[in-house]
């Protein structure tokens, strides 16, 4: 280790800066952020700066630096650039022992700046020692999206209520077994919902657990949208549960990409419904996230898209009600979403749609589907059909039977935002027979309306568009239908 990593308690402190530029405004405004007092050394200063100092937030000295601006100072940084001052700055510092930085050249600093994250009163600070600055950045880019902003709202929770866990527990190690239980179970999630009252209250009830010795672990259930299939669609959320979780039951459309990104030594549960037959009914699935949360277990049920849109998510829900187990819900990408952007087919649009409804093309035992078509034959309506590849025959038929012009545009999309999706695109009266010809297989999303032509124009992701002749050809629908009102 090159450098000590030490925070330090500059309120009220004197410090210095020694430029006017855009740098020293920047680090004039971090010592400030700390609590400093600043006075900055510069024969000219930037507005910001100038700004400041009218404000009486800082003091300024006009001129060149001298060694005697140091006495008396905590600390120093010189950021001109003239690297002689800079230098002359930190060998006055050096000599006086004031802490000394010089902005871009770590050979002549007493102490570095980090890139911080910053969720006061957590902060985190990262170093690279000087040597790749950018990529201290990038890394705190990633811990950016790891660690929720409300972070400082749970530590200030904490602190809030330290005193009071440390004269009821007396034991270090039941100290430390408490605060995880507070910190990785129901409670934090309270608060970074932002339901402090409850979570004051489940404190209560866990502090008084504890003090009688009979810690009792209470289960949850998340329930999450995994997204189509991209595993950057799944959102910073649902990956923060997912790498909380002891057990992920997850569907057959969650994708291996996502399926990663799950906490390493979390128990995976395979719930795969396959057509044809159950591998486990829905009943058992309720069952189990019931059984292991009663286990004091985190569950997380992960689903494909999003779990309230076809996905039984309400009745999962319903059932952890009824049984008393807490439960969260996270929203994902549902598959009209993942599919209709990365294809390029906005689902609405001024020319040509004014609403998108989502239908099941699943079809009930008796092999009929139960969809109103009559609602559906509207000539600026987007539909978008989940489930719909076994029936897509039947569904090009109905909607031509209730009067949707047999050119009207139709795409089939097979596993979205993957980098294997593939997009056939024809009419409802020929879709069929190019979906059968390019053999689509499960998962496949349909999307019916004049929206489908712009995704010629519009297709940017994975495999080239599969395009029947028939749609290649002009129709009327190809013109505008709407006149803007602008
Ligand atoms: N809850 C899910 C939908 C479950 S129903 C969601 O919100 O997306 C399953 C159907 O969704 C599939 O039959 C298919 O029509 C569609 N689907 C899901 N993921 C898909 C994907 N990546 N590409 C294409 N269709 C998909």
């Amino acid at each position: 280790m090159d450098y000590f990593p030490i925070f330090l308690k500059l309120h009220n402190q004197p410090c210095v800066v020694v430029g006017g530029g855009g740098v020293a405004i920047r680090k004039t405004q971090s010592l400030l952020e700390a609590g400093a007092r600043v006075t900055v050394i510069a024969p000219r200063i930037e507005s910001q700066l100038t700004r400041w100092v009218m404000e009486g937030k800082i003091d300024y000295v006009s001129r060149q630096f001298k060694a005697a601006d140091l006495v008396g100072k905590r600390l120093v940084i010189a950021a001109t650039d003239d690297s002689d001052t800079n230098r002359h700055v930190y060998e006055v510092a050096e000599d006086i022992g004031v802490l000394a930085n010089v902005t871009d050249d770590p050979d002549i600093c007493r102490f570095i700046v980090p890139a911080i994250i910053d969720r006061s009163p957590i902060t985190i600070a990262i170093s690279s020692a000087g040597n790749a600055p950018v990529l201290a950045r990038l890394l705190r880019q990633k811990l950016e999206t790891l660690i929720p902003a409300a972070y400082g709202r749970l530590a200030a929770f904490a602190g809030g209520l330290r005193g009071r866990v440390k004269s009821s527990l007396g034991s270090l190690s039941t100290r430390r077994r408490f605060w995880e239980s507070v910190l990785e179970g129901p409670i934090a999630e309270k608060i970074l919902n932002g339901q402090e009252q409850t979570a004051l209250e489940l404190f209560d009830a866990q502090l008084a657990e504890h003090v009688n010795e009979v810690p009792r672990k209470t289960g949850e259930v998340f329930l999450v949208g995994a997204g189509p299939g991209d595993p950057e669609l799944v959102t910073l959320k649902a990956l923060r549960l997912m790498q909380q979780a002891d057990v992920v039951l997850y569907d057959n459309l969650v994708s291996t990409a996502v399926l990663d990104l799950v906490r390493r030594d979390a128990t995976r549960i395979s719930v795969a419904k396959k057509k044809g037959y159950h591998k486990m009914q829905q009943a058992d699935i309720n069952s189990e996230l019931i059984r292991l949360a009663r286990q004091g277990k985190r569950v997380c049920r992960l689903k494909g898209g999003d779990p309230f849109i076809f996905g039984r998510g309400g009745e999962e829900l319903e059932a952890l009600a009824d049984a008393q187990i807490p439960f969260q819900v996270v929203p994902g990408i549902t598959a009209a979403n993942g599919c209709a952007s990365y294809g390029g087919i906005p689902l609405t649009h001024r020319d040509y749609a004014d609403n998108v409804t989502f239908v099941t093309g699943h079809r009930k035992n008796n092999g009929d589907l139960d969809i109103p078509w009559s609602s559906l034959v509207n000539h600026r309506q987007t539909i978008v059909f989940y489930m719909g590849l076994g029936s897509l025959p039947l569904i090009g038929r109905q909607l031509q039977a209730h009067g949707l012009s047999k050119d009207t545009p139709a795409a089939a999309i097979e596993q979205g935002t993957s980098p294997e999706q593939r997009i056939v695109v024809g009419t409802i009266s020929n879709l069929s027979e190019q979906v059968l010809a390019a053999e689509l297989g499960s998962p496949t999303l349909i999307i019916v309306g004049q929206v489908v032509q712009l995704a010629e124009k519009l297709h940017w992701f994975g495999q080239p568009l599969i395009e029947s002749p028939v749609s290649k050809q002009p129709a009327p629908y190809l013109n505008p239908i709407a006149v803007r009102a602008s």
